[in-house]
């Protein structure tokens, strides 16, 4: 398969603009392999405008990670043959000086599903199309359009299960598309800004040095990780995923975040892992990313998803306003020990396991009882995967409040879950050093430890580390007496 875009046969040889957003790779790229199949010249651009995602500027993690894609990418094209252009300042007439100056007057592009994109999208739809500029969308981010798939009665889902249901019955996600050999450039070579003037690096302070330790952006980066995780970890996945100490999961998240790779490259690598016999692993994983576009699915259908309760009771919820133990909470200074690694590895690393993020979220809403919408910007400025949907959706997972949430009364004990899913402690010391000489007993809970203990182990509760900063039991009653107020006053 190439594509479905048809060009007119009137021998034009004009040049065509490929637009780059959330797609950052040439592999898989129908419409770069588009432009590059009708043997017009390719004039490939990122505006620096699309550094905004969502409506929302992006947090520094995800700046950090964007400069280093850009960069990645750009050395891909330039091999291919035509380099990236830089474009700032407003798009529509930034775009306007590039047709004008290459006689381009095609525009193509890989589709966005974000409402804010897309209505920017179906904008510079408009304003183009008057110039005479023809455009195509494509899809590629998504195996499926979030209108695709419907309930029964043809309406969105509000529940994961018969979604995927839904997505297994349609039709198998289609081959991934090769990278173009060659791509023409046009005539006259276009000077675009610099990757440097785009300003993405944090400088004074540069925080950044635990994500160049974590993580190596780019398309060529992302499909080694996928062949890594299949040949290595897919075969633990089921037993191993919840385990943050472990290298279990597939570290994907912010390669597909930034279109470096696409869920169908994914898909159909995991196709070989079925015929291997790691039938289930392969199938768990694939739900995974079927979460994914759940996601999405909500996040079109519901566009305030990141600032408005899905479920609208949850407007009446008596959230505490409460700036220092926000505080407490990003900096992981909570007292409880599981949390506190979740929130350091987020902030050293720009990445969160999913078990902690869980816990995490779920001590900020329920033991702490501030809104869940604090939590999602937070993780929006510091995820490198930070995602308009699934950080919303899950956020909203997690308060209780969203679609086919987890019932507001489960909440997450984060002392059980240290004992059940980091046992002997490994993640928690590698993350809180200053626990690291406590017994596996009272890493978990080293408010129970005796002054002995606890002066062996070097740990000066209060001082070297916090005591909690909320009791478990009492605070979890008071999350359930305001749950069940919120209810009685519906
Ligand atoms: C409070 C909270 C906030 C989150 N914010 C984000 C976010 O901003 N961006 C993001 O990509 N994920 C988010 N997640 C989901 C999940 O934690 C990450 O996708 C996962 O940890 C990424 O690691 P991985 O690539 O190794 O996952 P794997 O287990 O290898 O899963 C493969 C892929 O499936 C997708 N996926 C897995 N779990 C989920 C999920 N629960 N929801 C949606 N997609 C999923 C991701 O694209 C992931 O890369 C959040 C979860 C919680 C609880």
């Amino acid at each position: 398969m190439t594509s479905d875009y048809s060009e007119p046969s009137n021998g034009d040889d004009n040049p065509i603009i490929v637009l780059f957003r959330q797609d950052l790779r040439i592999s898989d790229n129908r419409a770069l392999s588009a432009a590059a199949h009708t043997g017009r010249p390719v004039v490939p651009v990122f505006a620096l405008e699309h550094a905004r995602l969502a409506g929302r500027s992006l947090g520094g993690s995800r700046r950090w990670w964007l400069h280093r894609s850009l960069d990645a990418l750009s050395g891909k094209l330039a091999a291919l043959g035509s380099p990236l252009v830089l474009l700032s300042g407003d798009l529509e007439a930034s775009l306007e000086r590039l047709v004008a100056q290459t006689g381009a007057n095609t525009v193509l592009w890989n589709r966005r599903y974000d409402p804010p994109g897309a209505a920017a999208d179906a904008k510079l739809k408009t304003v183009l199309r008057n110039k005479s500029i023809r455009l195509h969308s494509f899809e590629g981010q998504l195996l499926h359009e979030p209108t695709l798939l419907t309930t029964g009665t043809g309406n969105p889902f509000r529940v994961y299960s018969p979604f995927w249901r839904a997505l297994l019955r349609n039709d198998e996600p289609r081959e991934p598309l090769s990278a173009p050999d060659h791509l023409r450039p046009p005539e006259n070579a276009v000077k675009g800004e610099t990757l440097e003037s785009f300003q993405l690096n944090p400088v004074r302070p540069d925080w950044s040095a635990g994500l160049r330790e974590s993580w190596q952006p780019g398309e060529d980066h992302a499909l080694k990780r996928l062949e890594t995780f299949l040949e290595n970890d897919l075969e633990n996945y089921i037993s191993e995923r919840d385990l943050p100490s472990r290298p279990s999961t597939s570290l994907l998240s912010p390669h597909l975040a930034h279109g470096e790779i696409t869920p169908f490259q994914v898909w159909h690598a995991t196709r070989t892992a079925f015929k291997s016999g790691c039938t289930a692993d392969a199938e768990k994983f694939r739900k995974e990313i079927a979460w994914r576009e759940f996601s999405y699915h909500l996040l079109f259908h519901n566009p305030k998803l990141d600032s408005a309760n899905f479920n609208r009771a949850f407007d009446r919820f008596p959230w505490a306003d409460d700036a220092r133990r926000l505080e407490i909470w990003q900096r992981g200074r909570t007292g409880y020990p599981l949390v506190d690694a979740g929130m350091r590895q987020l902030w050293q690393t720009g990445w969160m396991h999913n078990r902690v993020r869980m816990v995490c979220a779920s001590f900020l809403v329920k033991h702490l009882m501030i809104d869940w919408r604090h939590g999602e910007r937070w993780f929006w400025d510091t995820l490198v995967d930070a995602d308009p949907a699934s950080n919303a959706a899950s956020w909203q997972w997690v308060a209780g409040c969203g679609a086919d949430a987890a019932p507001y009364f489960r909440v997450f004990n984060p002392i059980l879950q240290g004992e059940k899913f980091d046992p002997d402690g490994t993640y928690i010391r590698h993350f809180v050093p200053e626990l690291g000489q406590l017994s596996n007993k009272y890493v978990h809970r080293p408010w129970e430890a005796t002054e002995t203990e606890l002066r062996a182990a070097g740990v000066k509760l209060g001082t070297n580390y916090p005591k909690p900063v909320v009791e478990h039991q009492p605070a979890r009653n008071r999350a359930l007496e305001a749950y069940q107020a919120m209810r009685g006053a519906a």
